[in-house]
């Protein structure tokens, strides 16, 4: 019978933060897949854990993820784990999260730190729609379109960021978003933990670029054309359909329109008309 594979997430500074659960896991399981092994053993002997490890980086993902799969598949149980926080998210996981699921084993999550979350919740931002951008790359041309992609995302944004890069960034996001509101959380769970939040100008110039960072952005305002289709969304289906005729469409344009609003096949719509 298969093994299991638990996705166990790690503090991201204060170890007081991992579970119950996930140090009974991993104090349970055959094997540990850690992205640092040398880290991974700072934390299982902080918890006197004593388990044979192996290395899974993002540049071995794919080949060593087959001979993890093959060991759940004699029955080991195995947890994966990055260095810190949720494995997947910006760190190595998803290749062998897939692989394990094409093999019908079963992936266990142990929830536990995650820093966009935490950055996000605290950022004082809208948290009922966010986007995960992650890292942005390194290249200039390639930051550059990807900001200017997402310029009228109008859902908070999370972005991590190396201390190193992160100067580069904002006055990078300044020039292509505009002077946003963000929110920088840097060192959380750490003793130095702190969020400066502000507009991205007065950010820079007063920003110490040292520690782990996630900087959280202001989605763009909503277009007038974006609230006036979310109203005409909120309507009933004999209400759209009034707006449209009274502006002097007719009954094959009505349906088209509204199924372009509502973003569905017009035979949906049309089938409510006949
Ligand atoms: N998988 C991790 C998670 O669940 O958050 C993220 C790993 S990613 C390689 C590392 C990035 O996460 C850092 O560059 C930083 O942007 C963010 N980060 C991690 N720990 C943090 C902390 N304690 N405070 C602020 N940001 C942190």
């Amino acid at each position: 019978m298969n093994g299991k594979l638990y996705v166990v997430a790690t503090p991201i500074g204060n170890l007081d933060d991992i579970t119950y659960r996930a140090i009974n896991v991993l104090k349970e399981v055959d094997l540990i897949v850690a992205e640092d092994t040398r880290h991974t053993l700072k934390l299982l002997n902080h918890f006197n854990i004593s388990k044979p490890l192996i290395s899974y980086y993002k540049e071995t993902e794919r080949i060593k993820a087959n001979t993890i799969i093959e060991k759940i598949k004699e029955g080991k149980n195995i947890a994966v784990v990055s260095d810190a926080g949720t494995p997947g998210i910006s760190d190595p996981g998803e290749v062998l999260i897939k692989e394990a699921i094409k093999e019908n084993i079963d992936v266990v999550p142990i929830p536990g730190a995650c820093a966009a979350i935490n950055a996000l919740i605290c950022s004082g931002m809208k948290t009922t729609e966010f986007v995960f951008i992650g890292f942005l790359s390194a290249k200039s041309k390639e930051k550059n379109e990807k900001l200017n992609s997402i310029k009228n995302e109008t859902r908070t944004m999370i972005f991590y960021e190396a201390p190193h890069k992160v100067i580069d960034t904002l006055e990078c996001m300044l020039k292509i978003l505009g002077d946003r509101e963000i929110s920088i959380a840097r060192e959380m769970t750490k003793i130095h933990e702190e969020f400066i939040r502000g507009k991205i100008s007065e950010i820079l110039n007063c920003l110490e670029v040292k520690g782990e960072m996630v900087i959280i952005v202001e989605g763009a305002e909503k277009s007038e054309s974006q609230l006036e289709l979310e109203d005409r969304n909120k309507m009933t289906l004999q209400e759209h359909y009034d707006f449209y005729q009274k502006k002097g469409y007719d009954k094959k344009e009505i349906i088209k329109l509204i199924a372009k609003d509502r973003g569905v096949n017009k035979n949906e719509i049309y089938k409510e008309f006949i």
